[in-house]
């Protein structure tokens, strides 16, 4: 099922892949306490094929940002293997790496350094990887601003001289620079003002096209990955609880976590009226989760089976859904 799900007609190896991998933590509540297991991240097998844009959903605390450092080679698996173009990622350079998969974060106010001009910002990652002399550095600079839309004037500015969005436009730049393959977007749009969002989402749209990139897009939010995803993966507490393709996932979720988070979404239809939120409680606590399937403390449809035995991830055929339901 997870091949059905592919988009990339050719034989060649998944851009990015998961074989079970996990990451625990081992966690200390106070000086005098033993330290405890945290499972941050559980079995997850994924595949992103070339071209193609995996958003990983999840409420904060559900492991999508450890799996995404895993995903940039910044972070080892615990268990398991990530294969970067069919290799096990651990067995690569940082290098290679870098000119394989780059991320974009977050937070562009936090992620650029405040002393640096944008020229140097951008730059940045080729004089770390040694590569280029300056007037190649200084002519991809030009270029990857142009492609991002920065203009050519901004280039001695400073990132507090810029806007939020404009910040978020110097951070693709720079994950740019290298010129990978794979991009890493942990949240990329969340720190900016909703009007700002649009334009980074279709900036991301254009330049997958024209670079032929490939993304794994982190968010917490599934209307901001509707018209970018070509998949969905969703994950609650560490595991992957649904995967499928994102028209699929959108007009037919199956796993009552991922009708939830649809329901929760803002629709700017005030006709629809307010959606209804059943995730009234919060997220469990990792380091002691739920016996059974985990969702089964804010689940609508638990039933007695749900507070004893963990469900196992299975194959709908169109989908991998981890609910006793299916
Ligand atoms: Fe809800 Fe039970 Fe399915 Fe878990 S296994 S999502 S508790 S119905």
């Amino acid at each position: 099922m997870k091949d059905q799900i592919s988009s990339s007609p050719e034989k060649l190896p998944p851009a990015l892949e998961c074989r079970d991998v996990g990451r625990t933590f081992m966690i200390k509540r106070g000086m005098f306490a033993q330290k405890q297991p945290l499972k941050a991240v559980q079995d997850i097998n994924l595949k992103i094929n070339r071209g193609d844009v995996l958003a990983i959903v999840g409420e904060s605390g559900c492991g999508k940002t450890t799996l995404a450092q895993m995903l940039l080679g910044l972070l080892q698996p615990t268990n398991g293997e990530i294969l970067l173009d069919g290799q096990p990622i651990n067995s690569i350079s940082i290098k290679e790496i870098a000119t394989k998969v780059q991320p974009v974060f977050q937070d562009p106010y936090s992620s650029l350094n405040p002393r640096k001009t944008i020229e140097q910002i951008i730059l940045l990652p080729l004089i770390v990887h040694k590569i280029g002399t300056v007037k190649d550095r200084r002519e991809r600079v030009e270029k990857y601003m142009r492609l991002v839309g920065l203009p050519k004037r901004l280039v001695h500015s400073y990132p507090n001289q810029l806007s939020g969005g404009q910040r978020q436009r110097v951070a693709i730049a720079r994950a740019l620079i290298m010129e990978p393959k794979i991009v890493v977007c942990d949240e990329p749009t969340s720190a900016l003002d909703v009007s700002v969002q649009a334009h980074i989402l279709n900036l991301l749209q254009d330049l997958r096209t024209k670079l032929d990139l490939t993304y794994a897009f982190i968010s917490h939010d599934l209307a901001v990955v509707e018209h970018l995803a070509d998949s969905v993966a969703v994950m609650y507490l560490g595991r992957l609880i649904e995967f499928g393709k994102a028209a699929d996932i959108f007009s037919n979720p199956q796993h009552p976590y991922t009708r939830a988070l649809l329901d929760s979404v803002l629709t700017p239809d005030p006709s629809l009226g307010l959606p209804k939120i059943t995730l009234g409680k919060g997220l469990p606590n990792p380091l002691s989760p739920p016996s059974g399937c985990y969702f089964h403390p804010r689940c609508p449809e638990a039933t007695e089976e749900c507070h004893q035995h963990t469900p196992v991830l299975k194959d709908t055929g169109e989908r991998l859904v981890e609910c006793h339901l299916h």
